[in-house]
């Protein structure tokens, strides 16, 4: 199957894209073109230590923007931060959003703006197609090169009560206009960069394979893994200034493609790993994604056998499985490359959170368009294979 003829596709993608060097400068002229005139710049301290508030700040200011900062925003960031993100919206009498920073940053304002347009609650809208109507302008400067948060549909908010991350995805969560300007990424530690930049890996990879795959997604999601693959090196050991614009691109591209396709059980699996056991929402994906790769060969094996070309693995002469399998060693070498475990043996699965976080995977709609249709007990399975370990207790034995 390389496409579902039986399905009519949909491809949507509304942001306004402004790229390049200084970009960022253009920020306070694109609120302005929204009819903006205050603005809560919404963020995480980690960005204003990095110094990048600054031109965002200024810019602004150029356009004559009125605005106030709301830097709360934690990693995977809760229903509770987009609640006091409002409060601050509402004191400071804004009629915009600026987003900079990570997907965290980027998923609260949109929960912010969402509330501040219709009220409620952020699970009053979690699901597909919830949100009734467009929200207050949004701008997003992303600044790790990985979710793509910057062009999706979607915001993933924690809800710490149910240890759950919910998934909002409706085209008018994605933001009006997504600036990117690669001189926001040259500061970026070599391990968020290796995490998030995975992330991108990931969503490109499983959007391409998946059940949903399409075309249009078909071309930017083939890419984005050719430029993924060949700047990933580069960007973790030095950040450079060509490997980052790369990196940025490929990330939103991966993002516009994914966010019609949806992705797959990489995903699924994922969030309650984060939500359970705290491992960052890139290294996560990153651990599972070739163990699922893997699994998924057998279901898209001419879509993997082509993965592996784009990763520049030398694929001619192989039999399409085997070059498949190619994708999968040549995720492996990355991640091992990138310093990224192999596994969750730092945070070793129990039995009983395995059983809540299959659960919880299951309830994903990730799971119906994964490439290989898949049972809960196979997920249990793969939960075992990447966070369960035998140790040998006769180790000291002297045979
Ligand atoms: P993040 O936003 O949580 O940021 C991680 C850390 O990096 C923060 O401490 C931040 O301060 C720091 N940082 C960010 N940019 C920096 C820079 N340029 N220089 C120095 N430090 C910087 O990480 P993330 O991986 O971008 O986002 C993860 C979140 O996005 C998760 O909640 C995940 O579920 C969500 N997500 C959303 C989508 C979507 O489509 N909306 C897609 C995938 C993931």
């Amino acid at each position: 199957m390389d496409m579902d003829m039986t399905r009519i596709h949909t491809f949507h993608s509304p942001t306004r894209l402004v790229f390049g060097v200084n970009a960022a400068q253009q920020v306070g002229a694109e609120v302005k073109a929204l009819g903006g005139t205050t603005a809560l710049i919404v963020t995480d301290p980690g960005i204003e230590q990095a110094g990048l508030l600054t031109v965002v700040a200024d810019s602004l200011t150029a356009a004559g923007i009125t605005f106030q900062v709301f830097k709360e925003v934690e990693p995977n960031p809760t229903d509770a931060t987009c609640a006091k993100g409002l409060a601050a919206y509402r004191a400071a009498e804004a009629n915009a959003v600026v987003a900079i920073g990570g997907g965290s940053a980027m998923d609260a304002a949109k929960g912010i703006g969402l509330l501040a347009t219709f009220g409620g609650r952020i699970q009053d809208f979690e699901g597909p197609g919830k949100v009734p109507g467009p929200i207050v302008p949004l701008v997003a400067v992303p600044t790790t090169c990985g979710t793509g948060s910057e062009v999706t549909h979607v915001s993933v908010i924690t809800d710490p009560a149910r240890s759950w991350k919910m998934s909002l995805a409706s085209a008018h969560l994605a933001p009006r206009t997504a600036v990117i300007d690669p001189l926001l990424y040259t500061k970026l530690p070599g391990h968020i960069i290796a995490a998030t930049g995975m992330d991108a890996l990931t969503h490109a990879i499983e959007s391409y394979t998946n059940r949903w795959a399409e075309p249009f997604a078909d071309a930017l999601d083939i890419e984005a893994i050719r430029m993924l693959g060949a700047n990933i090196r580069p960007a973790v050991a030095n950040a450079n200034l060509e490997a980052m614009t790369n990196m940025a691109l490929a990330a939103t591209m991966a993002g516009m493609a994914f966010t019609n396709t949806i992705l797959g059980i990489v995903h699924a699996m994922s969030h309650p790993i984060t939500c359970y056991y705290g491992v960052p929402h890139g290294i996560a994906n990153a651990i599972l994604l070739p163990t699922v790769m893997e699994f998924n060969l057998i279901g898209a094996p001419h879509r993997f056998a082509r993965i592996a070309a784009a990763l520049g693995e030398p694929v001619e002469g192989l039999s399409v499985m085997e070059a498949a399998r190619r994708a999968v060693e040549a995720v492996r070498e990355l991640n091992d490359d990138l310093g990224i475990p192999p596994d969750f043996s730092d945070t070793p699965f129990s039995d009983e959170i395995i059983e809540k976080m299959a659960d919880d995977a299951m309830k994903s709609r990730n799971i119906q368009i994964n490439p290989r249709r898949v049972t809960r007990a196979q997920i249990v399975e793969l939960f075992r294979q990447v966070g369960q370990f035998e140790y040998d207790d006769d180790d000291d034995d002297d045979d």
